[in-house]
């Protein structure tokens, strides 16, 4: 299992081991943001080759895998080389593969920049890219050595960016406890000067008792991704459970990016999750008052469904070829109540249907 540390030292400490055999990828938004930083407190990177790819889910390719893979060819990288990934999860996941694969996988590093990545994306394993239309289609479980996290890195992303990451955080409250989901949901004041003020506040620093709130709710959410990959690596059947928000959430994601209004992938699970929940309600007997609340908070704080009820059907086929079906059946991971989990739930299509007619 990686380390997990937010202290510069420790994370120098973890490279010194790779001597200069140190390889950093970033992408354009991380490397004018937070290289610079990372550079100044650990300058022992400071000699390291470097690539920079293009930013944003839609080079989430093969062609930018093939670019990295000549990158550490054309660069001398050895199997016993460290890749250090620089980025949100866009870049942990190309880097991650494209580490995984080359010459029969290297060593990997992620440094999360965004929130999203730093409590999901950067730490379980889950590395690939998207194909053929469909999110990361190709893939494969690897884990990074060591994942470094700060959140001082957070202060460059905009609102869309720390809300996605934020509907990931509350669904760690879902699936494990209403006192974190509690918690969560009041952290929401902490990161406020960002979510509602924008970019007029952007160089407000954080408080540091803001700052304690967002790293302990960090490390608590990583805490439970960790015990479900310690009981469950490959996704087979207790990790599911992080899985709750996503199986709508995924096909609204890759949906979206049929249209000019493409989703964050958090903002997809903020409406998935809203799906799920409702499900529970319909199949379990969830509480019609949680699911309401997080309608409401969702509604507020984050960008409409591009979609209308004709797209319905369009919708539930792309959820039919979710990579969590294990049959001709939709898995959906579900709650009996708050941290009451239920995986492999399955509905009759009338009720998805349903769910996603509430929506429109
Ligand atoms: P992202 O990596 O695309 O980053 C979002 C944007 O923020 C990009 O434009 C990026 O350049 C920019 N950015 C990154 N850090 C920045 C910073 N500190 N300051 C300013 N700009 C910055 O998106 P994301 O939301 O981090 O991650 C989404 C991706 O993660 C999706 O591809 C999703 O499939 C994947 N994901 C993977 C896992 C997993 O377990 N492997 C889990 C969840 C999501």
């Amino acid at each position: 299992m990686e380390t997990i540390t937010t202290n510069f030292s420790d994370f120098q400490q973890f490279i010194k081991k790779y001597r200069n055999d140190i390889f950093l990828l970033c992408d354009e938004n991380t490397e004018k943001f937070c290289l610079p930083k990372i550079l100044k407190e650990v300058p022992y990177l400071a000699d390291c080759q470097k690539i920079t790819i293009k930013s944003g889910e839609e080079h989430k390719t093969l062609e930018t895998i093939t670019q990295i893979w000549r990158f550490l060819t054309e660069n001398g990288a050895k199997r016993t080389s460290l890749l250090v990934n620089i980025g949100g999860g866009a870049v942990c996941d190309l880097g991650g593969f494209a580490a995984a694969t080359f010459k029969r996988g290297m060593d990997f590093a992620n440094i999360p920049t965004t929130l999203l990545a730093a409590v999901d994306a950067a730490v379980g394993g889950k590395t690939g890219f998207n194909f053929f239309g469909y999110k990361n289609e190709i893939g494969a479980f690897a884990e990074p050595k060591a994942v470094f996290i700060n959140i001082d890195f957070f202060k460059t992303l905009n609102t869309e960016d720390i809300f996605s990451g934020y509907a990931e955080m509350l669904k760690y409250g879902y699936i494990s406890s209403k006192n974190l989901l509690d918690e969560t949901f009041a952290l929401e004041n902490t990161l406020s000067f960002r979510l509602k003020g924008e970019i007029a506040c952007k160089q407000q620093p954080i408080s540091p008792v803001g700052r304690n709130d967002i790293e302990k709710i960090i490390l608590q959410n990583l805490e439970i991704k960790q015990h479900y990959l310690k009981i469950d690596k490959f996704d087979k059947k207790e990790r599911k459970a992080l899985n709750f928000g996503h199986t709508f959430g995924h096909a609204f994601e890759a949906f979206s990016h049929k249209t000019d209004k493409p989703l964050l992938h958090g903002q997809a699970v903020a409406w998935g999750m809203v799906c799920e929940l409702l499900l529970s309600h319909i199949l379990l007997n969830f509480s019609k008052e949680e699911v309401l609340r997080l309608l409401y908070f969702v509604k507020e704080n984050y960008p409409a469904l591009n979609f209308s009820c004709k797209n319905s059907q369009e919708i539930f086929d792309i959820m039919q070829h979710d990579k969590k079906n294990s049959s001709n059946e939709i898995n959906f991971t579900l709650l009996a109540d708050i941290g009451e989990v239920r995986i492999n739930q399955n509905a009759k299509k009338a009720q998805i249907l349903e769910c996603l007619d509430f929506l429109c």
